[in-house]
């Protein structure tokens, strides 16, 4: 095997492709763990993190650090580096392009690189983005205990999610762009009963504010009159879609409507030898705990297969 050649390449170094690591060193299988930023994905966007076992709470970059250097334990070698594109050889190797340097080969791949919730872009969302502004419920919904939260978007996961938050807190708005909802109608009908929800429709948020350090309210603009008014809440959660990061694949790979990845039991996806896990993959649900419990599948499947094809890759 020459440098540039490893058994088993992981693709971004949030908690999914941490864990895909720290399964394939210990496997005692070459593994290249490729990140262009630094490692923890979404865990560096989240204040708190409350429902990982055995942490009874601890903060999301504490808990990407201990991560990684658990992760980096077992002998994977993480390198700084954008992925542009993964594509096939004729003998089946992945040769990883990267936007700077030599491609990378290896004779199995996990997709890890995650995606983000799609954003606003509003003035006021990034400067208060983990202080009052989130994009989990699940995650932050416990620290606003009591407080009035907005949440915006019209989809399944603005309802069900507005509905996790009624748990927490006092009173919850659902800020929608239009009349109708793209959520099923049996959840809008439940939210519709349920005494701490309440609507704000044809309208969209302008503007986060707050005092510099939280958020206090929210400027409306009422898209039937045109008008503007401010809305004070405790907190605003934005669920107006998500974008996976799988644009990476130059084959085809089979996907989801929204581009999910599609994989079997094994997280390998319909590419033999292309594995995915954690928010490229199409799942119930994005948690930190089910991302590193499907890249441990994928980092074991992954090692079976590279021990099936024991000649040398390139
Ligand atoms: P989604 O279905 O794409 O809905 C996004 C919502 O956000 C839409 O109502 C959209 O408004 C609104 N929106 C988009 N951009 C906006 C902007 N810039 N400003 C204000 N509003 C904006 O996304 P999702 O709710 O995340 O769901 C994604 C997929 O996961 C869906 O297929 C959904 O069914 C599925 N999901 C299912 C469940 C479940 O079955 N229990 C739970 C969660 C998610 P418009 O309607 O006007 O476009």
């Amino acid at each position: 095997m020459n440098k540039r050649e490893y058994d088993i390449a992981v693709i971004g170094a949030g908690p999914a492709g941490l864990t895909a690591a720290l399964y394939a060193g210990r496997s005692m299988k070459r593994t290249l763990l490729l990140e262009a930023g630094i490692p923890g994905g979404e865990l560096l966007n989240t204040e708190n993190i409350e429902d990982y076992p055995g942490f009874a709470s601890i903060t999301g970059p504490d808990l990407a650090s201990k991560m990684t250097e658990h992760s980096l334990s077992f002998g994977a070698e993480l390198v700084s580096a954008r992925v542009t594109a993964i594509d096939l050889e004729a003998d089946g190797t992945k040769r990883i392009e990267l936007e700077e340097g030599e491609p990378y080969f290896a004779k199995a791949v996990i997709l890890t690189a995650g995606g983000q919730p799609r954003k606003l872009h509003v003035p006021g969302e990034q400067e208060y983005a983990g202080r009052g502004v989130s994009y989990c419920a699940v995650c932050d919904g416990a620290f606003f205990r009591g407080e009035h939260l907005a949440v915006v978007g019209g989809g399944d996961a603005a309802i069900e999610e507005a509905a996790f938050l009624t748990r927490y807190a006092s009173k919850v708005t659902v800020i929608h762009r239009r009349q109708e909802f793209r959520a099923q109608p049996l959840l809008v009908e439940r939210a519709r009963q349920n005494p701490k929800m309440e609507f704000l429709l044809d309208m969209v948020v302008e503007e986060v504010k707050g005092d510099g350090e939280r958020v206090e309210s929210l400027r409306l603009r009422h898209l039937t009159s045109d008008r503007t008014s401010e809305f004070p809440v405790g907190g605003v959660f934005v669920f107006i879609g998500f974008l996976p990061n799988t644009g990476l694949l130059r084959m085809h790979a089979d996907h989801d409507e929204q581009g999910y990845y599609l994989t079997d039991a094994n997280m390998q996806t319909s590419v033999p030898g292309i594995f995915a896990a954690g928010d490229v993959r199409a799942q119930l649900t994005r948690q930190v705990t089910t991302a590193v419990g499907d890249a441990t599948t994928a980092a074991m499947a992954a090692t079976k297969l590279v021990e099936s094809v024991p000649e040398p890759v390139a």
